[in-house]
This record gives C-alpha cells, sequence and structure tokens, in this order.
C-alpha cells in the first residue's frame, strides 16, 4: 500500500514524497484511517515504528479538510486575543521527544497555513511565548510548561479538538499522572464539537487501561 491510498490529500501527498516516506510503515497503515475517521484511538507502538506520522499526518488532514467545521486557522491572529486557542494538542514527556514532533509535523505542514507550536521545559519561556502570540493551530507540549502557560493565560484548551498521549506510559512513570488528567479535563467546552483522543503507548498496564477508559470513549484498539 501507498500514502496516496490513505486519502491524505495533494499537500501532505506531496510533503511526504519530500521526506522520502515511500510506504506507510504498519502503525501508520491502521491508524491513519482510524483517526481519519473520527474514532478515539489506543495504539501501542514503540519509538521507531513510525507513530510521530501516524498521528501527526491525520491530524493535519484533518484540519486542512475542516473537519466538524474547523476549516479557519485558530487563534490570537486577527482575533484580537492574546491567548492561543490549539485545536490540536500533543502531549509527550520530554523536551527531546517533544522537538521531534515538532520538527515531523512541521515538514508534513510545509506550505500549508497549519502553523505549530512547541512547548517545553528547562529553557526560558519568553520565546515559546511569541511563537503562541501568532497563533497555533497545533501544540506539542510536555506537561509541565504546558500547565505553566495555561496559569499564565497564554493557551486555552477549550478549542482542542485532536488530543493526542504520546508515549503515555513514560508521561506517567515521569509522575506526570494528576498533570495530564488536569490537563485533559479543560480541553473542549460543552458546545464544542466532541473531543477526539489518540492514546499512544509502548506498554499497555493498568493505568494506561485506567486512563484510556476515562478519557476515550468507544476506542479502537491497535497493536503493531
Ligand atoms: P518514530 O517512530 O515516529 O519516532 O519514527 C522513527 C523514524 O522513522 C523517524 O526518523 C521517521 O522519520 C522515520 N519514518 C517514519 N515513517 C516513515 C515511513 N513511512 N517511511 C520511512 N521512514 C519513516
Amino acid at each position: 500500500s501507498s500514502f496516496f491510498q490513505l486519502d491524505l490529500g495533494s499537500d501532505l501527498d506531496t510533503n511526504i514524497k519530500r521526506c522520502g516516506y515511500k510506504n506507510p510503515t504498519p502503525v501508520q497503515k491502521h491508524a491513519i484511517p482510524v483517526i481519519m475517521s473520527g474514532r478515539d484511538l489506543m495504539a501501542c507502538a514503540q519509538t521507531g515504528s513510525g507513530k510521530t506520522a501516524a498521528f501527526c499526518l491525520p491530524i493535519i488532514a484533518g484540519i486542512l479538510k475542516g473537519r466538524n467545521g474547523f476549516s479557519e486557522p485558530r487563534g490570537p491572529r486577527g482575533s484580537g486575543s492574546r491567548v492561543a486557542t490549539p485545536v490540536a494538542l500533543i502531549m509527550c514527556p520530554t523536551r527531546e521527544l517533544a522537538g521531534q514532533i515538532h520538527d515531523e509535523a512541521n515538514k508534513f505542514a510545509n506550505r500549508t497555513r497549519v502553523r505549530i507550536a512547541v512547548a517545553y521545559g528547562g529553557v526560558p519561556i519568553y520565546q515559546q511565548l511569541r511563537c503562541l502570540e501568532r497563533g497555533v493551530d497545533i501544540l506539542v507540549a510536555t506537561p509541565g510548561r504546558l500547565v505553566d502557560l495555561i496559569d499564565r493565560a497564554k493557551v486555552s484548551l477549550q478549542k482542542v479538538q485532536y488530543l493526542t498521549l504520546d508515549e503515555a506510559d513514560r508521561m506517567l512513570d515521569m509522575g506526570f499522572e494528576p498533570t495530564i488528567r488536569r490537563i485533559i479535563e479543560q480541553t473542549g467546552m460543552p458546545s464544542s464539537p466532541v473531543r477526539q483522543t489518540m492514546l499512544f503507548s509502548a506498554t499497555f498496564p493498568s493505568e494506561i487501561q485506567r486512563l484510556a477508559a476515562d478519557f476515550l470513549s468507544n476506542y479502537v484498539y491497535l497493536t503493531v
């Protein structure tokens, strides 16, 4: 099978080719159609499986296609507000992983109107704030820095329609569970379209099963 058959759209097909990717990996082949159909997903996938593209590509495709009416870029640009309101949030455990996801997502979103920002701790916050103030569709963030940005009223999660937790087992191992739960509870609002949630984890222990039971609905379970 080829990426073309996944119906991601011509902008993404072009950018995938530019990345040198020829065929989807197993997790991409199975996860992309599930995410594009709007279903929640719990995927067991290791680093190196191609999981980053498996969630980035359908999210970008969904934003470009304006699924559920989200056809306009979100955030401060033109709105007069200084609070960033991403429609997609990707949470991951470390600064290194956040940087990698941001780089890969940017390659896929090249020459499209989709704007991606990254926020992680351990570095000054000012540059990240400036980037957020320009408006953002997809925010890649580590939990601690994200809470900081929410507390400073620089980010609101009310518009989040796509929520991805990457390396969820590692985030729990690092003690982020209460923070993650607090963050997820801030996504969406009663009047907004239902949030779609994607949980990626190398392992599927009982803590992850509980997280899935609490925050995913009628989800597809995928193991590769
Ligand atoms: P990940 O598991 O997302 O960390 O990806 C592992 C590596 O595989 C990254 O360096 C990607 O750039 C690369 N990669 C992901 N998907 C593909 C693909 N379909 N074809 C070739 N390389 C890929």
